[in-house]
């Protein structure tokens, strides 16, 4: 079986990705299962995905523990414990990241044990679609290279997949062959399937029951979301172009994280230690004074200055 663990943000299409890659392998024959997993489905949260493929049925069911390749679309996400991008990496385990980093570089800057691999997916379509937004197609064309499957299934999938999200054919057609060109230049790495498995992952789990206040996520201090620096979340900062600012507060108003105050002058100040780059103030800014910016790389340092 090959085991494929994708790590992402909301909003970055790692879980559109690991159903393309899934939908490939089913048409090239395999047995394919995907499924996400979020926390706090929020644009820039982190997020994971889970593709297995084999010949024969999967039982295996949850979380991929310990596998075989695990695909990164923003470098940062190895920074964030919470993101846990390395529970189960060993020097085994393929590793693809969305970075500008070499390989090497990345390996250097990043405590990743894997066999590394990198492309700057996020520079490609910038270039090549005009703007940032989802890198699904492209996540899932390079996973399914590193992963062994075909070109053909993964252009065949990719337009199942895209054309179930509702984009338009020439949309689609775009990203099939961006999402190739990504395919045929991505540096390999050979895959060892077929890790260990814990023991225990190949026994039948009984469900304990707990009362409410224990299974469900509760506040339990006051004024703590402070605590937590969501600018690690950000692929793309907002940033204040000062001479097209009218002072309208609308992006004030939009901020949903409200991490925008304004100047006596009527000018806004982003925090960006909270900040987690959903570019809403971007969109709704009625004279473009507001503009997305690409984190510089390392994508790895903190971005909160
Ligand atoms: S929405 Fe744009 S123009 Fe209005 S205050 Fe914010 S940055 Fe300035
Ligand atoms: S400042 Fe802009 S990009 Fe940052 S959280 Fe608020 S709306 Fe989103």
């Amino acid at each position: 079986m090959r085991a494929v663990r994708f790590h992402g943000r909301g909003g970055q299409g790692a879980k559109t990705a690991s159903r393309i890659l899934g939908t490939a392998a089913f048409l090239e024959g395999f047995v394919a299962q995907d499924s996400p997993i979020y926390g706090a489905e929020r644009r820039g949260a982190p997020v994971a995905a889970f593709t297995r493929i084999a010949k024969d049925p999967i039982r295996e069911r949850g979380v991929i523990v310990h596998p075989d390749l695990v695909v990164i679309a923003d470098a940062s996400l190895v920074q964030d414990p919470a993101a846990r991008v390395l529970d189960g990496i060993d020097e085994r385990t393929a590793v693809f990241v969305n970075t500008s980093l070499t390989a090497e570089q990345c390996q250097a800057q990043t405590s990743l044990p894997g066999r590394l691999t990198t492309l700057d997916l996020t520079d490609i379509a910038l270039q090549q679609f005009g703007k940032r937004g989802a890198i699904s197609a492209l996540l899932g064309a390079v996973a399914g290279r590193l992963a062994g499957l075909h070109r053909e299934s993964m252009s065949g999938a990719i337009a199942r997949e895209l054309a179930d999200l509702g984009l338009a054919v020439p949309v689609i057609e775009h990203n099939q062959t961006i999402a190739l060109q990504c395919y045929d230049a991505v540096r390999t790495v050979p895959l060892e399937t077929g890790a260990a498995q814990p023991a225990a992952s190949a026994q039948l789990q009984v469900p304990s029951y707990e009362p409410p206040t224990r299974g469900t996520a509760r506040i339990s201090a006051a004024a703590n979301s402070i605590l937590r620096e969501t600018g690690g979340w950000r692929t793309f900062r907002p940033v204040l172009v000062p001479d097209k600012c009218n002072g309208c507060w609308l992006c004030f108003a939009y901020c949903p994280d409200g991490v925008i105050s304004m100047t006596k002058d009527d000018r806004p100040v982003i925090d960006y230690a909270h900040c987690k780059g959903c570019q809403i103030c971007v969109h709704e800014c009625p004279t473009e004074a507001l503009v997305a910016e690409r984190e510089q790389e390392g994508a790895v340092a903190w971005k909160a200055k």
